[in-house]
C-alpha cells in the first residue's frame, strides 16, 4: 500500500463534469489501497477571472485582500471536489491551506512554504478518508495571514505536502501527457519524454516551460520527491522527474537534447551611449536590482574607439518594464548614458539537455537551424547544459519549429494531444 498525493490543475476540475470525472479516478486510486492526499488548483480560468473583477474594482488591489480573494477559487474547487467523491461512497474532507498546516513567509502574492504542518492530513488519512488540500495558499506563522504562493503555485503545494508526509510520488495531472519536447501547442509531434532530471527540468521551467512551476521543481529536488507528470484525461503514463533510475531503465548516456523551451514573457532594454568605463556596468544594473527587477540574459556591445561610448541591453520580466524604465530614466544623468529603448515583441526559445556537457557544436547547429529558417538572433546566452536565443516574437514558434526539427526531436508516431484549458 502506497501514499500518494495527486494534484489536479485548473483545466483538469474546469467544469461540475471534469470534477465528477477526476473524483472517479481518485476513488479509483483509494480502492486500489493507495492513501490518497489531493491538491487541487480553482476551476478552469477562475483565478484570471478574479483578477480581472479585483482590477475592476482598484487599479492597485492591496495585497493581502487580493490573496484573500485569491484563494477562495481553490476553496470552491476542493468542497465540491470533496462532494463528488462522496457521492462515490468514499469518505472525502477538504481543508484549506492554512487548515492543512501550510506556513508560508509574508510576501503575499509570491509567499514561500516554509513549513507543513501536516497533522491534520494525517488524521483524515489515518480515519481513512481522501484529504483534500486547497493548492496555491497558505497563512503566514506569526499575523495569521492568508497568503498566495504566486500563479500556478498548486504544483508547489503538492511538493511540498508530498515532502511533509513522505509519499511515494507527488502525481501532477495535466491536460498533456507529460513533459514534452516542446510546448504540443506549438509543435504536433513534440515527443513525451519518459524521464527528466530536476535539473534539466529546472531548466525547462526556468525557460519558460509552463508544465511544472520553477519552485516545485527546486523544491522536488531538495527533498528529493519524485513527480510524475500525467494527463488526467488519458490512462497513460507520464513523465517522471527524478534523478534515480526508474524500474526498466537502460543505463544510457543522457540524451544531448531534451527540450526546446520558449517564453514569449519577456522584455528587452537598451541603455544607449553609456560611457565605457569602469563602474557603469554596475551602476545600471544596481538600479534595476534596486527596483526589485530580475534580468535574464544581458549583452555588451564593444564600444566605439571614436567615441568611447557603448550600449548595454538585457532582458527581463515585461511585467516589470516600466517600473525599470522609471528607474534608469531617474538615474539617466548620474550615470550619464544617451538614451533608452523598450523592446516587448521579443521572444526566447532555449535549448537544454544534461548531454551538451560532453558534446561539442551544439550551439553551431541551433544557429544553423535558425539561419535555415531566416530568423534573426538578438541576443545569446548559454550555460553548461543550456543554450538560448532571442529572436522576434512573431518568429518564435517558427524557430521553436525549425530547432525541434533539426535536433532530430520530431516524433513520426502519436501527435501529442492538449486535452483541455484556454491556454491562459
Ligand atoms: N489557481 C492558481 C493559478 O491559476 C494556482 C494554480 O493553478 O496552481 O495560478
Ligand atoms: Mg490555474
Amino acid at each position: 500500500m502506497g501514499l500518494i498525493v495527486q494534484k489536479y490543475g485548473g483545466s483538469s476540475v474546469a467544469d461540475a463534469a471534469s470534477i465528477k470525472r477526476v473524483a472517479k479516478r481518485i476513488t479509483e486510486a483509494k480502492r486500489a489501497g493507495d492513501d490518497v492526499v489531493v491538491v487541487v488548483s480553482a476551476m478552469g480560468d477562475t483565478t484570471d477571472e478574479l483578477v480581472d473583477l479585483a482590477h475592476q474594482i482598484s487599479p492597485m488591489p492591496p495585497s493581502r485582500e487580493m490573496d484573500i480573494l485569491l484563494t477562495a477559487g481553490e476553496r470552491i474547487s476542493m468542497s465540491l471536489l470533496a462532494m463528488a467523491i462522496a457521492n462515490l461512497g468514499v469518505e472525502a474532507q477538504s481543508f484549506t491551506g492554512q487548515q492543512a498546516g501550510v506556513i508560508t513567509d509574508e510576501a503575499h502574492g509570491r509567499a514561500r512554504i516554509i513549513d507543513v504542518k501536516a497533522s491534520r492530513i494525517r488524521k483524515a488519512l489515518d480515519a481513512g478518508a481522501v484529504a483534500i488540500v486547497a493548492g496555491f495558499q497558505g497563512v503566514t506563522e506569526h499575523t495569521n495571514d492568508v497568503t498566495t504562493l504566486g500563479r500556478g503555485g498548486s504544483d508547489t503545494t503538492a511538493v511540498a505536502i508530498a515532502a511533509a508526509i513522505g509519499a511515494n510520488v507527488c502525481e501532477i495531472y495535466t491536460d498533456v501527457d507529460g513533459v514534452f519536447t516542446a510546448d504540443p501547442r506549438i509543435v504536433p509531434n513534440a515527443r513525451k519524454l519518459d524521464r527528466i532530471t530536476y535539473e534539466e527540468m529546472l531548466d525547462m521551467a526556468a525557460s519558460g516551460a509552463k508544465v511544472l512551476m520553477l519552485r516545485c521543481v527546486e523544491y522536488a529536488r531538495r527533498n528529493n520527491v519524485p513527480i510524475h507528470v500525467r494527463s488526467s484525461f488519458s490512462g497513460h503514463l507520464g513523465t517522471m522527474v527524478t534523478d534515480d533510475p526508474i524500474e526498466g531503465d537502460v543505463p544510457m548516456e543522457q540524451p544531448i537534447i531534451s527540450g526546446v523551451a520558449h517564453d514569449r514573457s519577456e522584455a528587452k532594454i537598451t541603455v544607449v551611449g553609456v560611457p565605457d568605463v569602469p563602474g557603469t556596468a554596475a551602476q545600471i544594473f544596481e538600479i534595476v536590482a534596486g527596483a526589485e527587477v530580475n534580468i535574464d540574459m544581458i549583452v555588451q556591445n564593444v564600444s566605439a574607439a571614436a567615441t568611447g561610448l557603448t550600449d548595454i541591453s538585457f532582458t527581463l520580466p515585461a511585467a516589470d518594464g516600466q517600473k525599470a524604465m522609471a528607474a534608469l530614466h531617474a538615474m539617466q544623468s548620474t550615470v550619464g548614458f544617451a538614451s533608452l529603448q523598450y523592446d516587448d515583441t521579443i521572444g526566447k526559445l532555449s535549448l537544454i539537455g544534461a548531454g551538451m556537457r560532453s558534446h561539442p557544436g551544439v550551439s553551431a547547429k541551433l544557429f544553423g537551424a535558425l539561419r535555415d529558417a531566416s530568423i534573426n538572433i538578438e541576443m545569446i546566452s548559454t550555460s553548461e547544459i543550456r543554450v538560448s536565443v532571442v529572436t522576434r516574437a512573431d518568429q518564435l514558434d517558427d524557430a521553436v519549429r525549425a530547432v525541434h526539427t533539426a535536433f532530430g526531436l520530431d516524433s513520426d508516431e502519436d501527435e501529442a494531444v492538449v486535452y483541455g484549458g484556454t491556454g491562459r
